[in-house]
């Protein structure tokens, strides 16, 4: 085990190419072998550590670099329970250090080409070549000189060009909405979105069905992108699919499975066809999929770095190459977020993070537990970002006591009050789960109408669309009012209500 990081789950880089004289090769199996025992380091030669409390990121399953993910908890990692989360051990000793805000950098996915090598002397060579500190004897005579080189040449280190991370909060550079959505979430009205599964076969006939039972209710759709790490037919052709059916898509990304190439060349694609709304995920782990696992390293970003690529894409026309774009994409940027992931202080940094970087509107995981979410959503208050995000509060009516018991014992982040699955198994046969399930959802709908700082719902009733018509009708939320981008283009902009939804 290392000494500052939990042990790692994957072993180290080596270096793509191997035409380094011996003395080289020697000091660069030397550093590895001091960096494993500190840190657990796994050579990324993209080191963070300044910015992560000392705890290598890169010991995470996934290697997540900018925070922990929906399934995390306090006794163990959701992919391997027998080693504890990496980014609760980092936010708990940044927080010990008074270092949590740190940790609101965006810090770039790994340059390939630095992976397996030596940085010691990369460093020391970085250092020399500023011919500015920070030097040692200013460490012990000024103090606030030597912090301050410190500080700028370790962000030298971590934010390569081509990168360029900060903490800053980036607003969207365009004034018009980009979607439908947006479109109607800037109404101030409360918004609903659904969801569908897409199909498990290559018929497209289950998705036009399915819209048909939502497009006049919801203001867009989710399709989820190999949720579970199980094949389905992919987002972006169900989300063309809909398009054409007449509904607008909000196509899941996820970055599981995919290399920045692909991300980029993804979300292109998709604004070629028409689809505006795109939800970053990081992604389930494979182990969470069928059986036989793929191999397990399959994240090349995460959804904190898709957002920050795909809204410089967006608003500077440019590949994370620096290549220009002619014609740049016009996205909707969404993040996910899991309000009773971990201590909503941890929460709120990591929704911070995503709105910094770029995501526009954030849809949260299910929320059985009101009061809960609302300690989430003060979190966020005080950090100032409620008006800079859409809040659509994620819902998921129980169709029967089953569903209950699965959501509350074996779904990660998700928090099922004992007395909801109680209500469920004293609701009788089939028919009275399911009548129970509708009562539950609409009083935690009439709940989240009235809740300050959301913005409407994400209504989740995957393989139970039928139901969504209902629930908006009895729980009269408004349904979408705009259904052409035409009808607000013409509206002058700086008129628009605030961001806080109305509920009727
Ligand atoms: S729980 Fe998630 S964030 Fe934490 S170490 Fe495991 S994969 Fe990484």
């Amino acid at each position: 085990m290392p000494l500052f990081s939990p042990r790692r789950y994957q072993p180290p880089f080596y270096p793509t190419r191997r035409d380094e004289s011996f003395p080289m090769r020697a000091f660069t199996t030397f550093e590895r072998t001091v960096k494993g025992w500190l840190f657990g380091c796994r050579m990324c030669g993209n080191c963070i550590l300044q910015e992560t409390a000392f705890v290598c990121p890169m010991t995470c399953p996934k290697g997540l670099r900018n925070g922990l993910c929906g399934g995390a908890t306090p006794e163990a990692c959701e992919v391997d329970p027998s080693r504890p989360c990496t980014w609760y051990v980092i936010y708990e000793r940044a927080e010990r250090m008074g270092r949590l805000d740190k940790l609101l950098e965006i810090n770039a996915p790994i340059d390939g080409t630095r992976a397996g090598r030596e940085t010691w002397l990369d460093m020391f060579n970085l250092w020399r070549e500023r011919k500015q500190g920070p030097y040692p004897l200013d460490f012990v005579t000024k103090r606030e000189k030597f912090n301050g080189e410190w500080d700028s040449y370790f962000y030298d280190l971590r934010q390569p060009d081509w990168w360029q991370g900060d903490g800053l909060y980036h607003p969207p550079a365009y004034d018009e909405p980009n979607s439908l959505l947006e479109a109607n979430l800037r109404t101030g009205l409360f918004v609903t979105t659904g969801e569908i599964a897409p199909p498990l076969g290559a018929s497209g006939n289950i998705i036009l069905k399915k819209v048909g039972w939502l497009k006049d209710y919801v203001a867009a759709a989710n399709f989820t992108d190999n949720a579970s790490a199980s094949a389905r037919m992919n987002s972006m052709a169900s989300s063309k699919i809909c398009i054409d059916a007449g509904m607008e898509p909000v196509m899941q990304l996820q970055a599981r499975d995919r290399s920045r190439v692909v991300i980029e060349s993804d979300a292109m694609g998709a604004a070629g066809l028409g689809i505006r709304n795109i939800l970053c995920l990081s992604g389930d782990h494979h182990r969470f999929g069928p059986a036989p696992m793929a191999k397990p390293d399959q994240f090349d970003m995460d959804a904190l770095q898709m957002i920050w690529m795909l809204r410089r894409m967006r608003d500077e026309g440019r590949y994370l190459d620096g290549r220009n774009i002619k014609n740049p994409p016009r996205f909707f940027l969404g993040a996910a977020a899991s309000p009773f992931g971990a201590p909503p202080k941890y929460e709120a940094i990591r929704a911070e993070k995503k709105i910094n970087a770029g995501a526009q509107f954030i849809q949260t995981q299910p929320i059985f537990d009101h009061e809960g979410f609302v300690d989430w959503l003060e979190a966020l208050d005080k950090r100032n970002l409620l008006d800079k995000v859409y809040i659509l509060a994620g819902l998921i009516p129980l169709k029967s006591a089953r569903a209950a018991h699965f959501m509350a014992d074996d779904v990660p982040g998700v928090v099922v009050p004992p007395e909801i699955v109680k209500r469920m198994d004293e609701a009788g046969d089939k028919d009275g789960q399911q009548e129970e399930g509708v009562a539950i959802a609409l009083e935690m709908i009439e709940k989240l109408k009235n809740t300050p700082g959301i913005n409407g719902m994400h209504m989740m009733a995957v393989h139970w669309e039928a139901i969504v018509p209902r629930l908006v009708e009895e729980s009269g939320v408004p349904r979408p009012v705009i259904q052409s981008l035409e009808e607000v283009s013409a509206e002058p902009a700086g008129e628009r209500p605030a961001n806080v939804a109305q509920p009727t």
